[in-house]
């Protein structure tokens, strides 16, 4: 990932830029978001949150920046924060080890070989497919 561009003007007291922008004063990465993606920010719903991959709230650099639900941003957020610590796989991890369950039968030879790519424990692939983990993703 390439480096945050931090806001330079106003910062909110959530530690967000500010920015006068089609008449209002907005903030600074929806503004960027879209005039990256071309988008009439009007148009944009404020039910679309504008979320930082970066978990930086003051950089405006469009590649750290996508739409989407806050529900989606605080998962996604929890997933950071957790990476590397309990949880080692990423939601789209857990979304292709699901779409690879073979079936009852061939679980437990299939959960060794993808339990070795991830290096995760077999019973974390296991329970990926038996809906007892991530049942979130
Ligand atoms: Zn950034």
């Amino acid at each position: 990932m390439n480096a945050c561009v931090e806001y330079t003007g106003h910062i909110s007291k959530a530690g967000y830029g500010l920015r006068y922008y089609a008449g209002k004063t907005r903030l600074a990465h929806r503004v960027a978001y879209c005039l990256s993606e071309r988008i009439d920010i009007g148009a944009l719903p404020s039910s679309t949150v504008i979320k930082h991959s970066c978990d930086n709230p003051r950089c405006v650099n469009p590649e750290h920046l996508s739409a989407g639900t806050q529900s989606d941003n605080c998962k996604e957020r929890s997933v950071r924060a957790a990476r590397g610590e309990k949880r080692k796989l990423l939601p789209e991890q857990v979304l292709s080890i699901r779409a690879r369950d073979p079936g009852k039968k061939g679980r437990t030879s299939a959960a060794k070989q993808i339990s070795a790519e991830y290096n995760v424990n077999e019973s974390t692939i296991r329970n990926i497919w038996y809906g007892k983990y991530w049942e979130h993703v």
